[in-house]
């Protein structure tokens, strides 16, 4: 039977998440990622276990079919690849820094500046399109020291916190790039594969909904029912079931996650109580 290969970054910030969805996604894997190779026990998927920068291309030359990166690689690498999702994780942004008593007034101070970073397309491009000429040094690791050594005059990096560029004596000036982690694909995947990658995208659909919503369950007095059905948004209607005590009803629905403050500040006044609010592991609409 066909299988659909997947390639997972083998050790780093993208491997333990991109893990833990194929988890979420009901897969399990037979042995682990001390392989190069594995197989999945009860779907048709195997696995592949590299290091980031290679994934593009290895899904654009067809060693595998998918594969989890950053958008940053993605893009930086410039392979014919297609992001067949965005996974919402692995969030971080691509940021120039200069040290921190340089009077930074916009792009246009990177004039003839040297930059030290290991992202030259996505820098190269940002830069150009700005009409800045910069001469890029292209370095693997440890962009941040450059500038503390006299290799450059500015670095172009990923920052999470800024720490990293604090404890070298750098200031962030600009963001060039955000990045989440995304699902790449092969362009011309045969049908059978096609449909397996479409079965896999339904099931991580299943857990992103299930992640962004939250199940409700409250009591409502009969007399305020009604608009206690009208605050709550629900996936076709609300359940409403009677309690044994008379005049109130258990009503059960479902809320996103980013307007729960506010709906739940609303049910309250309406006259809600015993608002109970659960984790929803999977939703299929
Ligand atoms: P490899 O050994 O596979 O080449 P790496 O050292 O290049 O790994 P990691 O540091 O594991 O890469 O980062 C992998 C990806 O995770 C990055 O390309 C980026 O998309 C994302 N990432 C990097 N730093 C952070 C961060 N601080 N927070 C969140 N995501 C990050
Ligand atoms: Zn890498």
């Amino acid at each position: 039977m066909e299988k659909l290969r997947i390639a997972i970054q083998k050790s780093g910030r993208l491997s333990e998440d991109s893990l833990a969805l194929i988890k979420e996604c009901g897969i399990k894997i037979t042995n682990g990622m001390r392989t190069l190779k594995s197989d999945a026990l009860n779907f048709p998927l195997e696995f592949l276990f590299l290091r980031d920068d290679d994934i593009p291309g290895y899904v654009e030359d067809g060693v595998a079919d998918v594969g989890i990166v950053g958008e940053n690689v993605w893009y930086e690498t410039g392979r014919e690849v297609d992001v067949a999702k965005p996974l919402g994780f692995s969030k971080c942004r691509l940021s120039l820094a200069v040290p921190k008593h340089v009077e930074y007034t916009g792009i246009e101070d990177l004039q003839g500046a040297n930059i030290a970073t290991s992202y030259p397309k996505i820098l190269g491009d940002y830069l150009s399109k700005r009409g800045v000429e910069a001469q890029l040094h292209v370095i693997s690791g440890s962009v941040e020291i450059a500038p503390s050594i006299g290799l450059a005059d500015a670095i172009c990096d990923i920052v999470s916190s800024g720490s990293t560029l604090f404890m070298n004596g750098l200031k962030e000036v600009e963001t060039i790039f955000s990045s989440q982690a995304v699902m790449i694909r092969n362009r011309q995947l045969s049908q059978a594969k096609q449909e397996i990658l479409e079965r896999l995208l339904f099931r991580i659909n299943a857990v992103q909904k299930g992640q962004k919503n939250k199940y409700i369950l409250l009591n409502a007095p009969q007399k305020s029912l009604e608009e206690i059905i009208r605050i709550l948004p629900g996936m076709r209607s609300p359940t409403v079931l009677p309690l044994a005590e008379e005049g109130w009803n258990s009503v059960h629905s479902v809320i996103q996650e980013d307007e729960f403050w506010e709906v739940i500040d609303q049910l309250k006044a309406a006259g809600a109580e015993g608002i109970l609010v659960v984790p929803i592991e999977k939703m299929i609409l």
